[in-house]
């Protein structure tokens, strides 16, 4: 990736230097010959003058060379005094039937391509034809040449700081790139080594930070999920044992003879076998509403009835221990769209919840009311209320508030998970506030649809 990258840039650079030297050469070239065409037509212009003025005056072409001598003399000291570097000017003169009658060319002059070729008009007569050939003064050469030798030595050296540059560069920005690169690519064989607490620290606030920071968010889910699987495995093991060990013993019992199965010993049996059934079909539900691809059945449902029935059916728990259940539904019919089951399950572990840990003669609440644009389905208790320290742990999987309690109420303490993860499908959230020794109040906020106004 380094090296690829520093051989990018220098590969660049040195095309640009090609280009740029190639672009300077032609067009110093260019400049050279605007310079001296300009001053040359002045000079060929002059002569051809000259070459007329004598034949006017001597009525033959015959003897012109000396006239070219002293034009092209007179031209030269013009431009030395005027600083011009211009060269001189050579002449072939043909006469009307095309026989040369002046050739001041050289066969050493090279480049003839910039001739001025014209016929020699003379009141209306062409008297021959006037043929010039500018040709480079050796100084204009010369300067041409040290002009683009010092432009390309210019280039060079220009091309050469640019590789350097480009070295120093490329060093640093391949650095800058490859160093987050590599600390992911370890950070993958890491994690697929198993390393889930694997974490990567980029320092740069460019996307690589932000790639970082996914791949720490991943590892972290990654870890948690991990951590979870192992722990349930162990809490769903421990929780298994206790009934089938009192069930073991007393059967093992039974069938020694020294238990007698009378009808409470049974009671006891069969107590235990609930309670595992209860909390296989819990472990079910839970496996339901923490599979986030779980599919509802929505339906439309207008929320205080809804609340009513599953009220009427849970009431016989709060007479057995005389405790005032309410219901304050809203002023109006609420629809939202819900799995009823799921949503049946919830409210029951909630309602349960408060009517299980509300002391006899206690009041449990349950309340429906708009706020915004959700409903808000709330039970509040008076019962023991929850430690603040305890509060953020209640909706995890097997956490129990009080230990000691566990086997005579309450389930195994994947009620509020299970409610948890069924109310987060349904896109909403579930909030507990507490008052230790007063009541705890627990708020299930779900979406409503656009359309409640019936
Ligand atoms: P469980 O099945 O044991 O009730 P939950 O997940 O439903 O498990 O509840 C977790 C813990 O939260 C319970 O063990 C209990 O200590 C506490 N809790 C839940 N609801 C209430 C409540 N209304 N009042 C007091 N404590 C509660």
């Amino acid at each position: 990736m380094r090296s690829k990258l520093i051989i990018s840039l220098t590969m660049v650079i040195i095309f640009m230097g090609l280009f740029q030297s190639l672009f300077f050469q032609s067009r110093v070239e260019k400049i050279f010959e605007n310079y001296l065409s300009e001053s040359d037509k002045m000079k060929v212009e002059m002569i051809k003058q000259a070459v007329t003025s004598y034949y006017v005056s001597t009525g033959s072409l015959e003897g012109v060379n000396q006239i070219l001598e002293i034009s092209n003399r007179m031209n030269m000291n013009m431009e030395n005094m005027m600083g011009h570097m211009g060269g001189p000017i050579e002449v072939t003169i043909l006469d009307a039937s095309g026989e040369i009658v002046v050739d001041t060319t050289t066969k050493n002059m090279g480049d003839k391509k910039s001739a001025v070729q014209e016929p020699l008009v003379i009141k209306g007569e062409t008297i021959g034809t006037f043929i010039a050939y500018p040709v480079k003064s050796d100084s204009i050469s010369r300067l041409e040449q040290q002009f683009a030798q010092s432009v390309n030595v210019t280039i060079l050296l220009g091309f050469l700081v640019a590789v350097l540059l480009s070295l120093i560069i490329g060093l640093f920005l391949s650095k800058k790139i490859t160093k987050p690169l590599s600390q992911l690519v370890s950070g993958i064989e890491q994690v697929s080594k198993g390393k889930t607490n694997f974490r990567v620290t980029i320092d740069s606030k460019d996307e690589f930070r932000q790639l970082g920071d996914a791949f720490n968010k991943m590892t972290e889910t990654l870890e948690r999920t991990e951590h979870i699987r192992k722990s349930l495995v162990a809490d769903v093991a421990h929780e298994l044992r206790t009934p089938l060990t009192i069930i073991r013993t007393k059967l093992e019992s039974i069938q020694s003879g020294a238990l007698e199965a009378t009808e409470e010993v049974i009671l006891n049996v069969s107590d235990e076998v609930y309670r595992l059934s209860r909390l296989v079909n819990d472990l079910q539900q839970l496996s339901l509403a923490e599979s986030k691809t779980l599919s509802l059945h929505k339906k439309r449902t207008e929320i205080n009835g809804f609340m009513e029935a599953i009220l009427s059916q849970i009431q016989w728990f709060a007479d057995e221990k005389d405790i005032r259940l309410h219901f304050n539904k809203s002023s109006t019919h609420i629809f939202i769209e819900i799995d009823r089951d799921r949503m049946t399950q919830v409210v029951v572990n909630l309602l349960g919840n408060a009517l299980r840990y509300t002391p006899e003669n206690g009041t449990v609440m349950a309340n429906v009311k708009v706020e915004g644009k959700s409903v808000v389905l709330s039970f509040q208790d008076t019962g023991p209320g929850i430690d603040e320290q305890k509060l953020p742990f209640i909706f995890e999987r097997f956490y129990r508030v009080d230990e000691s309690r566990k086997r005579d109420e309450g389930g195994a303490g994947l009620g509020l998970s299970i409610a948890k993860g069924f109310v987060e499908i349904h896109g909403g959230d579930i909030k507990v506030t507490s008052i230790k020794g007063e009541g705890t109040t627990f708020e299930v906020i779900l979406p409503l649809p656009g359309d409640n106004d019936s």
